[in-house]
């Protein structure tokens, strides 16, 4: 027989939302004591931030800061629901749902389910790379690192051993890249030297390596510039123009002929949707996303909706879909909660977004913000990523953590948490 999902007996439509990510969050939370039953599915217990990722992948800052129990963020909201489930199915023909912990039926279902890596079929990058898409990715990271150190430290000098366990590369000079690379060239200026003194820290080279002709390709020219020269400044080695073509988690191949001794290869070069199955394969389009009409609507389907990076909106027919950026998911969250609401109406206006501008940091004092016409870089831009990433925090728990501990390192240049709690097996 089959196993029923427990959820509080309702009148209410009852609107499932898979993915408690920026878009469903939002979604979630715009329906609180609206006349719905609103029933959240995820496979994680708590909503987290992706953005900050790489502070935790780089021991600055706790996991725990970055991520909210979704208990916590529902409680007293009588019409939601949570249950942590993985949706593994859905079954369109019945409208249900199946996930490992049981199925449930739903009169709407929303698909916020994120994106995961993109390796493109490079099977050797796929086995030998660190990913850093989820909490558990960056913390397998942030003990990769500090084991490699522990390592490094019993080896002889500039020994290819030694240099392939220091020696960092990270691929994708999007945002992601570049402030994980910054990131990392702060641990081995400020950092590491005091912890591994017998290393000799001159010799570690940190690469950022970017396909394309500039690093942060969506932003403006003057930005990716910018960019370019602070991760020089910090010492970074940034090549463009090119592509890994193999990695077999020692030796990283390039197409420009070169080869780095690397037992750390960071990828972050590529995202796909992640569509649960019961999705005609043929819908599926680039990018593995849905593609949805104006109102949000899963092509073909009535009541199915995508929001955010699984889904492929194209404000104009034709052309590209929207970045897979955050406030594309909560916007779309927005605008389903209100078309809900409004009893779904056929004269309902489409989804429009609002485009506020991008940024990105490269280490202490430095970033570079585009926002429309207005451009700046460097410490005032700094200062405006700070505001802007803890004020999108989840929460004031959150807020106060991580602005305890940004102003506890920055006055002493320390990233504190490195430390290998769950140390990590390659696979
Ligand atoms: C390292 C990193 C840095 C980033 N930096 C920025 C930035 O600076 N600015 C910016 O705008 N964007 C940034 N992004 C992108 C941004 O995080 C995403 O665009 C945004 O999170 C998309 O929101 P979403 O709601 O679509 O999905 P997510 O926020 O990814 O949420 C998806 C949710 O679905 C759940 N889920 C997935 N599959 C299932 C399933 N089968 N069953 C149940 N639950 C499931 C997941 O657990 C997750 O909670 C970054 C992303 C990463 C990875």
């Amino acid at each position: 027989m089959a196993n029923h999902l427990r959820v509080p007996k309702s009148n209410l439509p009852r609107v499932v939302i898979v993915g408690g990510g920026f878009g469903g969050l939002r979604l979630a939370k715009k329906l609180a004591k609206r006349n719905f039953q609103v029933v959240v599915l995820d496979k994680n217990n708590y909503h987290a931030f992706p953005p900050l990722l790489y502070q935790v992948a780089t021991a600055g800052l706790d996991a725990s800061s970055i991520a909210t129990p979704f208990r916590k963020i529902f409680e007293g909201q009588k019409n939601i629901t949570f249950r942590m489930a993985e949706v593994l199915e859905v079954q369109t023909e019945s409208n249900r749902v199946i996930t490992n912990v049981g199925d449930l039926d739903y009169h709407y279902l929303v698909i916020a389910t994120g994106s995961t890596t993109n390796f493109f079929g490079m099977q050797d990058v796929q086995a030998h790379s660190m990913p850093m898409k989820s909490i558990p990715e960056s913390l397998d990271l942030r003990s990769m690192l500090l084991q490699n150190f522990e390592k490094a430290v019993n080896l002889d000098h500039r020994s290819d051993e030694q240099e392939s366990l220091i020696d960092m590369v990270v691929i994708g000079g999007g945002p992601t890249g570049l402030e994980m690379a910054g990131a990392l060239a702060e641990l081995r200026n400020h950092v590491l030297p005091d912890d591994y003194s017998e290393i000799d820290f001159g010799q570690m080279d940190i690469y950022l390596v970017e396909m394309g002709s500039r690093l942060l390709p969506p932003m403006s020219e003057v930005a990716s510039a910018k960019a370019k020269e602070f991760l020089e400044e910090m010492g970074v080695v940034v090549w463009l123009n090119t592509a890994l073509v193999s990695y077999d988690g020692y030796k990283a191949v390039f197409n420009n002929g070169k080869t780095i001794l690397t037992t750390c290869l960071i990828y972050a070069a590529g995202v796909a949707g992640c569509v649960p199955s019961g999705f005609a394969q043929e819908l599926i389009v680039r990018g593995r996303r849905l593609p949805v009409d104006a109102k949000l609507r899963v092509r073909g389907h009535n009541n199915i909706f995508a929001i955010g990076d699984v889904c492929a909106f194209a404000p104009v027919e034709g052309k590209p879909p929207l970045p897979m950026v955050a406030p594309v998911a909560i916007q779309m969250g927005s605008y389903l909660a209100n078309y809900f609401e409004a009893g779904a109406p056929d004269n309902f206006p489409g989804f429009s977004y609002h485009d506020k501008g991008s940024m990105a940091t490269i280490g202490k004092h430095r970033a570079v913000v585009d926002m429309h016409r207005w451009k700046t870089q460097g410490v005032f831009a700094w200062f405006i990523w700070m505001f802007v990433h803890l004020m999108s925090l989840v929460g004031f728990g959150s807020r106060v953590l991580v602005l305890l501990t940004w102003g506890q390192s920055y006055l002493s240049s320390d990233k504190r948490f490195r430390l290998i709690i769950r140390p990590f097996k390659k696979k």
